[in-house]
C-alpha cells in the first residue's frame, strides 16, 4: 500500500468523506483514516438513526390522532428492538455501500486511529503515511460533566445502543440533542422528565421558537424540572435517583445526559505539529479552513461552527475544488445555514434571531408574525400551535430570518432558505401565489 497521498483526511464522517470522494474525483492520490464505522457520527450515531426515531414517534403520534378523524384504533404493543434492529440494518447498508464506494472512487481507506507525528506525518497502527495536504475532520463526542456518579448516565451514543425502551426517563440539557430525544421517547411511550438549568429550551434560538417549544413539550405531557442544577446521580435499588442542588429527583431507570459535544482534539498529536487549538479544543480556520500551519485543513465539527452534517459536507467538497480543481475562491458562506429540529413539533430556522436582528441592524429591522392551529390538528386531540417569524431589514424589507415552529417546518423550511440566500424581499413573498390550502402559504401571506 502507498504511504505517501497528494491528500490525507482524518476521520470518516461527513467532512472526511467528503474531501476525499471531490479530490480523488479530480484525479488527487488520497487516504481516510477512521477507526470506526464509515460514515461518521452523522450515520452511525447521529441524524441518521435519530430520524428513524423521530419516524417511529411522528406513527404514534398518528395513531393517537386517528380518532380525530374516524378511525376507531387499539394501540396495542410497540416493539422497540424490532424498530432498532431494522434501524441498525439500515445503517449497515450504508456502512458498506461507504466501504464499496470509496474503493470505486479510488481512495485508500485505513482503519485505524490517526496520530501526528509531525505536521507532514501521520502515524496509523505503526505505520507512517506523509501527504502533500492533510484534512482533519475528527468532529466530536458527547460531553459527560465531571459530577459524582456521572456515569450511571448514558449520552446519545448509548441512547442508539439501548435495546429495550426506558419506562421512566430523566434527559438533561436543553439544546438539539435533549429536545429531540425527550420528544421522541415521550412520543414512542416512555415517561419523560427533562432538567434544564434555565427556563426554557434552545435558549439560542428566536425567543418564538423556545418559549413555544418549551409550551408544547409541557402539554405534550413531559415534565420539565428547570432552573435545576444537577450536582450528582446515585443508585437507588434498581434505580437512578437525580440530586440536585434544589432536591431530588428519583425512580428512573435511564437518565440521558445531552449537554454538549466535546471535540476530538486530544489524542491526535497535534502538539506535534503547531496547529492551534482553542480553549475548548476547537481547531480555530481561515475562510478557507486553514489552520494556522500550512497544508493542514480542517472541516466540520472540530471547528466549533455550525456543527451540521451539510455544513461538514459543503466545507468538504468546497475544499477540494480549491485545492485540485483551480477554484481558487471556491469556500463556504457560514452566513444564512438553514437547520431543522426533529422536535415535536418540529422547527425550522434560518438568518438571525429577532434580538440579534436588532443588535445588528436596531429600528430599521422589522417583524411579521403568524400563529395557528394547523388545519391538520382541528380534528385531533393533541393540537400543538404553529408558529412562523420573518425578520425583514431595511426600506426594501429584504428577509434575513425565517423562523418555524410546527407541523411540517422540517419540510417547509429548505425552499425558503433559498429564496432568502437569494436576496428575496418581503414583496417577492407577497408577490407569491399561495399554495392553499397548506401551512406554508402562511409565509407568503404575511400582514
Ligand atoms: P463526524 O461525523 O463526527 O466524524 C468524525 C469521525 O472521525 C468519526 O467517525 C471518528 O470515529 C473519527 N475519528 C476521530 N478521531 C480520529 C482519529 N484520531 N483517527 C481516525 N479517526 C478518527 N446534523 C444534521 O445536519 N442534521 C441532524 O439531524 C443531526 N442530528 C444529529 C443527532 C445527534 C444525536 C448528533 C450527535 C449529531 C447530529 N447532527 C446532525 C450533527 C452531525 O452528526 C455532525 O455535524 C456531523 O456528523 C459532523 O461531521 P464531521 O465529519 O465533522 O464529524
Ligand atoms: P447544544 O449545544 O445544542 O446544546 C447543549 C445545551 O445543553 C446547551 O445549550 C446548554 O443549554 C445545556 N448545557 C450545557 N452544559 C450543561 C450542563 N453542565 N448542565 C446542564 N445543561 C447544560 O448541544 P447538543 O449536544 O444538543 O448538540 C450538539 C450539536 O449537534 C448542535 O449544536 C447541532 O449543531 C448538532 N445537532 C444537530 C441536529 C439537527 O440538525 N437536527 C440534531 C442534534 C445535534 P442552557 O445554557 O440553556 O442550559
Amino acid at each position: 500500500m502507498a504511504t505517501h497521498f497528494d491528500l490525507i483526511a482524518i476521520g470518516g464522517g461527513s467532512g472526511g468523506l467528503s474531501v476525499v470522494q471531490r479530490a480523488a474525483s479530480y484525479g488527487a492520490q488520497t487516504a481516510l483514516v477512521e477507526y470506526d464505522r464509515l460514515g461518521g457520527t452523522c450515520v452511525n450515531r447521529g441524524c441518521v438513526p435519530k430520524k428513524v426515531m423521530w419516524y417511529g414517534a411522528s406513527v404514534a403520534q398518528t395513531i393517537a390522532d386517528a380518532p380525530g378523524y374516524g378511525f376507531e384504533v387499539e394501540q396495542k404493543h410497540f416493539n422497540w428492538s424490532a424498530l432498532v434492529n431494522k434501524r441498525e440494518q439500515y445503517i449497515h447498508n450504508i456502512n458498506n455501500w461507504y466501504n464499496g464506494y470509496l474503493g470505486d472512487a479510488g481512495v485508500t481507506a485505513i482503519n485505524g486511529h490517526a496520530r501526528f507525528i509531525n505536521a507532514k506525518t501521520i502515524e496509523v497502527n505503526n505505520t507512517r503515511y506523509t501527504a502533500d495536504k492533510f484534512v482533519i475532520a475528527t468532529g466530536g463526542r458527547p460531553t459527560v460533566p465531571a459530577v459524582p456518579g456521572h456515569e450511571l448516565g448514558i449520552t446519545s451514543d448509548g441512547f442508539f445502543e439501548l435495546n429495550e425502551q426506558p419506562k421512566r426517563v430523566a434527559v438533561i440539557g436543553a439544546g438539539y440533542i435533549a429536545v429531540e430525544l425527550s420528544g421522541m421517547l415521550n412520543a414512542l411511550g416512555s415517561d419523560v422528565v427533562q432538567i434544564i438549568r434555565k427556563n426554557h429550551f434552545l435558549r439560542n434560538f428566536d425567543h418564538m421558537i423556545s418559549e413555544s417549544l418549551t409550551e408544547s413539550m409541557k402539554a405534550s405531557g413531559i415534565t420539565i424540572e428547570a432552573n435545576t442544577q444537577v450536582k450528582a446521580l446515585q443508585k437507588t435499588g434498581d434505580t437512578i435517583t437525580i440530586i440536585t442542588e434544589e432536591g431530588s429527583l428519583t425512580g428512573f431507570d435511564t437518565v440521558i445526559w445531552a449537554i454538549g459535544r466535546t471535540p476530538q482534539t486530544d489524542d491526535l498529536g497535534l502538539e506535534t505539529t503547531g496547529v492551534d487549538i482553542d480553549e475548548s479544543g476547537y481547531i480555530p480556520v481561515g475562510s478557507y479552513q486553514e489552520t494556522n500551519i500550512p497544508n493542514i485543513y480542517a472541516i466540520g465539527d472540530i471547528i466549533g461552527k455550525a456543527e451540521l452534517t451539510p455544513v461538514a459536507i459543503a466545507a468538504g467538497r468546497r475544499l477540494a475544488d480549491r485545492l485540485f480543481d483551480g477554484q481558487t475562491e471556491r469556500k463556504l458562506d457560514y452566513e444564512d445555514i438553514p437547520s431543522v429540529v426533529f422536535s415535536h413539533p418540529p422547527i425550522g430556522t434560518v438568518g438571525p434571531s429577532e434580538t440579534e436582528a436588532r443588535q445588528a441592524y436596531g429600528q430599521a429591522v422589522k417583524v411579521y408574525e403568524s400563529r395557528f392551529t394547523p388545519m391538520y390538528n382541528a380534528f385531533t386531540e393533541h393540537s400543538p400551535e404553529t408558529r412562523m417569524k420573518l425578520i425583514v431589514n431595511g426600506p426594501d424589507e429584504h428577509i434575513i430570518g425565517c423562523h418555524i415552529i410546527g407541523l411540517n417546518a422540517d419540510e417547509i423550511l429548505q425552499g425558503f432558505a433559498v429564496a432568502i440566500r437569494m436576496g428575496a424581499t418581503k414583496r417577492d413573498f407577497d408577490d407569491t401565489v399561495a399554495i392553499h390550502p397548506s401551512s406554508a402559504e402562511e409565509l407568503v401571506t404575511m400582514r
